[in-house]
């Protein structure tokens, strides 16, 4: 492009624009402790500038005495000052088990050979590789957690290959609506004193001819494809109204890991969870669907999309968590989920842009992948809870928002449909 040349113009032009620090952290504490500067973001001050402490181990050797020796790649110094420590001078438990872990996992690949007297390139690669992605993803865990605003906390684990934190992915934790769209139906509160038991006018739900989603526990009752009010701040509730389950967000501590199977990364939760609860929000971008058919196309051709329809009413909206999203982002599909997906309307009630939240469809163990079906759909209202919701509005009955993906399905469970389509 051409922007007429002149530097003055140019300035001008750039005058908002940023761009990311090329230097990484560990360089720049490397040159405020050379330089014997203190910085408080870098955590180098007066008492530590001449501290050394073990940011990584990166290689073991032992002598013919059988006296072992860890080569040290030291805290806010470059590698190029890295030294080999007799073992008894290091007081780093945790980093010595660590790369011992690692250390085991390689030899055990090469064939199952002890511990040898020295390493050889590839594994001393290795293992630096492996201490520096464990460093990443534990600054992506840092940074993951300040950024949440739920409860749950978020761990991060990588035991599989050198993936570190996904690229281009920015952490929301509510919908970011974009150019264009506008939400106006926002919901009246209702005016109980007791919703769940004593609803009057049935609630925020009766006031839009629905049901109450929840019982006294806040465990969803309703079946999927009936959308879920909930009592919102204009309500004389207070926040204790078992009516409120998805507006706190997500409760149980969950760990985005990598999988086994080439399934990239996934879920699982580090609680139990009991049947038909509340689990996550899918939050992403809110785009038109004309915007989404055109990012589809591209999505499609890097193998992977995000797309989930709001087609509620009628197909309108679609979020796009690609690059947005929450920690549902990295939920794998699977044909047999454990958890469901259910609309949920709080402040905004326009029908066209419902909340989208995942509960669980049984009881979770603890250490369990969490997973839902990409290609959900929702069995026709048979005639028994049909007669139960005789009272209620049944016109309009939503389809299940989806998620595309043209994949092959490896979720490996029995019922498994093998294409994802
Ligand atoms: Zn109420
Ligand atoms: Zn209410
Ligand atoms: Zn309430």
């Amino acid at each position: 492009m051409y922007f007429g040349g002149y530097a003055e113009n140019m300035a001008q032009i750039l005058k908002d624009c940023c761009v990311p620090c090329k230097i990484t952290s560990d360089e720049l504490e490397t040159l405020c402790r050379g330089e014997r500067l203190y910085c408080q973001e870098l955590n180098v001050n007066r008492a530590n500038v001449n501290d050394y402490e073990v940011e990584f181990l990166c290689d073991y050797k032992r002598t013919r005495e059988g006296e072992e020796f860890y080569f040290v790649k030291w805290k806010g110094f470059s590698e190029s000052v890295n030294t080999w420590e007799p073992k008894r001078n290091l007081k780093c438990p945790k980093l010595m088990k660590l790369f011992h872990l690692d250390l085991d996992q390689i030899l055990k690949r090469q064939k199952g050979r002890g511990l040898p007297k020295r390493l050889d390139k590839e594994t001393v690669s290795i293992l630096i590789q492996k201490a520096k992605l464990r460093q990443s993803l534990h600054q992506w865990e840092i940074h993951l957690n300040k950024t949440r605003n739920h409860p749950g906390r978020i761990f991060v684990i990588n035991e599989v290959d050198l993936d570190g934190p996904p690229k281009h992915f920015t952490y929301i934790n509510n919908y970011k609506v974009g150019p264009g769209i506008v939400i106006n139906e926002m919901a009246v509160g209702c005016e109980c004193t007791d919703c769940v038991n004593e609803p009057v006018n049935g609630c925020c739900p009766g006031a839009s001819l629905h049901r109450m989603a929840y019982n006294d526990r806040g465990q969803v009752r309703i079946r999927p494809g009936q959308p879920i009010y909930e009592c919102n701040s204009r309500c004389s509730c207070g926040p204790d109204c078992a009516n409120r389950v998805v507006q706190k967000g997500i409760q149980f501590d969950l760990c985005i890991f990598k999988t086994e199977n080439g399934r990239g990364w996934g879920v699982r939760t580090l609680q139990h969870i009991k049947k038909n609860t509340f689990v996550m929000e899918y939050v992403g971008e809110i785009i038109t669907t004309d915007e989404a058919e055109k990012r589809g196309h591209f999505y499609d051709c890097q193998g992977s999309t995000y797309l989930f329809d709001l087609d509620y009413v009628e197909d309108v909206y679609t979020v796009d968590a690609a690059h947005l999203g929450n920690i549902s982002h990295f939920v794998n599909h699977s044909c047999n989920p454990n958890l469901q997906v259910f609309n949920v309307f709080i402040d905004n009630i326009d029908e066209r842009l419902p909340r989208i939240a995942l509960f669980s469809t049984r009881a979770i163990r603890a250490g369990e992948e969490l997973t839902f079906d990409y290609k959900m759909q929702i069995d026709p209202v048979d005639t028994e809870s049909t007669k139960m919701d005789s009272s209620f509005s049944l016109a309009g009955l939503p389809t299940s928002p989806k998620k595309r993906i043209r994949v092959e399905c490896r979720c490996g469970s029995e019922s498994c449909r093998k294409y994802l389509f």
